[in-house]
């Protein structure tokens, strides 16, 4: 749908609705999902927020994200599904959604649309982006601070605070006009930023101690296992932003981040400078997301996976070097 006919349809909504969004929630899908419980709301409709994944703690001064239900699976009917920053169906961790109607508003451009109606805008830095769009066109008196400051919130985290390739001049617009209603920048910092644990840091010093380097150092890779997090009883969220210390070296192009979930399972996460398109290759594994970050799940051996994946990397690079 357009952004217009996403309005309209939102508008006319009546019954009960479900919102969601993907495991491990980052703040883009927290940001999305609850601006839109507090966005509909407002708007006299019957919205109940539910996730897969716990909510990392650093959203706990997001309004709304108290009346957030974690579970394991939904058994009550809804009348509507609203799914946000989800590519594909397996992405919210739910093994079915039970509503008569399903409704997704995302912005990947690995998305394969499995809803009844859709809008995705794989150019937008998010969907908090997107959604303030749509919100607008909607009934813009209804964005107060509390639709606002999680609607910038996910702008702020999907954008690397306004500075990945995805940040255009309309970006810094929207942010002007969410601050305008009520978001303020520095409590979103301090928040997402500026709390860490002690636990994180003595994380971070055994994944660093796995960093190395292949394909002639384009890729750099860190590693971070089971047993990391139970020695520094650090939370898996807590590896936030690890990957940006290898992207960080000079000469590498693509970084990856390899997480293990439990025994023989991984999460990949891929970061790339912008030569290699990550979302592809993540896809052929699987996985989806964006040019410059994406990633997967896989199971199997650690050794095998990096050599499959390494394969697929350098298929990149000699295409690269083919131009
Ligand atoms: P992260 O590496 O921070 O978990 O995710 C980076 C980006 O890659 C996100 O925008 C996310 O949408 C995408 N991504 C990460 N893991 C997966 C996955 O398992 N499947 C898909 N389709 N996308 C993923
Ligand atoms: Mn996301
Ligand atoms: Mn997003």
């Amino acid at each position: 749908l357009s952004r217009e006919e996403m309005a309209e349809l939102l508008k006319s909504l009546s019954g009960k609705i479900l919102i969601t969004t993907h495991k491990n929630p980052d703040g883009d899908a927290i940001g999305s999902s609850v601006g839109w419980r507090n966005f509909l709301k407002k708007l006299g409709k019957n919205v109940k927020v539910i996730l897969r994944d716990r909510i990392p703690y650093f959203f706990d001064f997001i309004p709304g994200i108290n009346d957030v239900e974690v579970r394991e699976e939904i058994s009550e009917e809804f009348d509507w599904v609203i799914i946000t920053d989800v590519s594909e169906a397996k992405r919210t961790g739910f093994e079915s959604l039970p509503a008569k109607r399903s409704i997704v508003i995302d912005h990947h451009i690995t998305a394969e649309p499995f809803s009844d109606y859709y809008i995705v805008e794989p150019e937008i830095s998010s969907t908090c982006e997107l959604s303030y769009h749509i919100m607008k066109l909607i009934d813009e008196s209804l964005i107060d601070r509390n639709v606002a400051l999680p609607i910038y919130t996910g702008i702020v985290t999907d954008t690397g605070s306004f500075s990945y390739t995805n940040t255009s001049p309309e970006t810094h617009h929207v942010a002007s006009e969410l601050i305008k209603r009520g978001a303020e920048p520095y409590l979103v910092r301090r928040n997402i930023f500026e709390r860490n644990r002690i636990n994180r840091f003595k994380l971070l010093e055994l994944v660093l101690r796995t960093l190395e380097f292949a394909l002639e150092g384009r890729v750099a890779h860190i590693t971070v296992y089971k047993r990391f997090l139970e020695e520094t009883k650090a939370y898996p969220e807590e590896t936030e932003g690890f990957i940006n210390y290898p992207r960080s070296i000079e000469g590498v192009e693509v970084a990856v981040f390899f997480k293990e979930i439990e025994e023989g399972k991984w999460k990949v996460s891929l970061r790339s400078k912008g030569s290699v398109n990550v979302a592809f290759v993540a896809k052929r594994f699987g996985g989806g997301g964006h040019v410059m970050a994406a990633g997967f799940e896989t199971e199997g051996n650690l050794e095998d996976i990096k050599k499959d994946l390494f394969r697929e990397l350098q298929v990149e690079f000699d295409k690269i070097s083919k131009l």
